[in-house]
């Protein structure tokens, strides 16, 4: 959508003081979208406390392999993110704003280039905005892998510092917030936090995107409610196309849920605690009876631990030993202790490296010893079933997916 278009639809942002836009950030109570579901406030609120002023960072590098939306967003609707991150750069006290996309999207790239074009506003005045090309990589969208990758040209997470609120891009406060995020922010700052809050949930206000793969009858990005019932979201892809064995909640870093409970799961973070999921990415990969979420979990535990930035002993070496566990139990080739040691790798891995990137694999894989402990064995015992031999739903990069 073109600059007049978004102007015909969204109208220009409202003229308010910086106070009253902090007060309606603060109050709608938005959440991060790119995984974390960290509350914005509490990010804007430690910026706005550091010393020097801040830079802001609109984070579109979409890590995570499965998800789709925040490139849908970036295209079609690049002013909604725009008016966001100049509204969240006036909350902050921001002169500056990136917007970090993955430097393989290069339409993405291509679209914020011609949107930014149209913004006199954000040009040579008080705010500035340039695009930025980031690296490919699960963890290279990570807070301190863009401070890192702005500071030192390496994009891989850091322990130090832990919070780029208070010390990021050259030291300054950074404020880095996903692509979907900022556009949410330019929901509130047009209709206000009432308005926000009016769907959604009391702890997830408003509406979020997320992407759905897999064996539906039509995949691809949908706008739902927090707290909204899988099921609707289903019905809104046009139904499943078989029986699901299961759902992928979360992507790569997320949890299985089995298929006949999921549907009634309500979409939220809380509404999932109890299946041991979260919304995360907002990826939900739904898995056929004829697929095999043992041979898709094994897939993922590989590709993950080749995305290790190998800088940490437990995420390196743990999460190549469970990569090689689930291939040996995809193999029929593993001990007869391929669980436990599965189980005892994870709990060495988890929150031992300087970022989450292994809490995240352990939490999948825990989940999959939960879910599919028979199937588990089976493959141990007999190896490849006829499952595994088919095209996966919730592929690598590099595999073919099946949509
Ligand atoms: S935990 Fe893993 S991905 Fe994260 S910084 Fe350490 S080695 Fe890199």
């Amino acid at each position: 959508m073109d600059h007049p278009d978004h102007l015909r639809t969204h109208r220009p942002l409202p003229d308010v003081s910086t106070r009253t836009l902090v007060h309606e950030i603060r109050q709608a109570g938005v959440r991060g979208r790119g995984g974390g579901g960290f509350p914005l406030a509490v990010k804007l609120d430690a910026v706005r406390r550091a010393r020097g002023t801040p830079t802001l960072v609109i984070n579109g590098c979409e890590g995570e392999p499965l998800s789709s939306k925040d490139h849908l967003l970036l295209t079609r609707l690049p002013h909604l993110i725009i008016d966001g991150a100049i509204a969240l750069a006036q909350a902050a006290g921001a002169h500056e704003i990136r917007f970090a996309i993955d430097g393989h999207d290069l339409v993405a790239d291509d679209v914020m280039r011609w949107a930014l074009d149209a913004r006199p506003e954000l040009r040579g005045g008080r705010l500035r905005a340039e695009v930025v090309a980031t690296p490919s990589g699960y963890v290279s969208g990570q807070e301190t892998a863009l401070v890192a990758w702005h500071d030192h040209g390496v994009a891989t997470p850091t322990a130090s510092p832990r919070r780029v609120t208070t010390r990021g891009i050259d030291r300054r406060p950074t404020l880095v917030s996903n692509a979907e995020t900022v556009a949410h922010v330019a929901l509130v700052a047009r209709h206000g936090a009432r308005w926000y809050r009016e769907v959604g949930t009391a702890e997830q206000p408003g509406t979020t995107l997320v992407t759905l793969v897999g064996a539906v009858a039509q995949p691809g990005v949908y706008e739902i409610e927090y707290g909204s019932p899988l099921r609707s979201l289903l019905r809104a892809g046009g139904g499943c196309r078989e029986e699901i064995d299961a759902f992928l909640i979360g992507g790569y870093a997320g949890a299985w849920i089995d298929g006949v409970t999921a549907p009634d799961a309500p979409l939220s973070d809380a509404g999932l605690s109890r299946a041991g999921a979260r919304l995360g990415t907002g990826v939900i990969a739904a898995v056929p009876a004829s697929g095999c979420p043992v041979a898709e979990t094994a897939r993922i535990a590989r590709w993950m631990a080749d995305q290790s930035s190998g800088q940490c002993g437990p995420c390196v070496n743990g999460l190549a030993s469970i990569a090689d566990g689930m291939a040996g139990i995809v193999a029929g080739s593993a001990s007869p202790d391929a669980l436990g040691d599965l189980e005892r790798w994870c709990a060495l891995s988890r929150g031992r490296g300087a970022c989450a990137h292994p809490d995240g694999v352990a939490g999948l894989i825990m989940s999959t010893l939960a879910l599919f402990t028979a199937d588990l064995l089976e493959h141990a015992r007999y190896g490849r079933c006829e499952g595994c031999e088919r095209p996966s739903v919730a592929a690598v990069p590099g595999a073919g997916v099946r949509r």
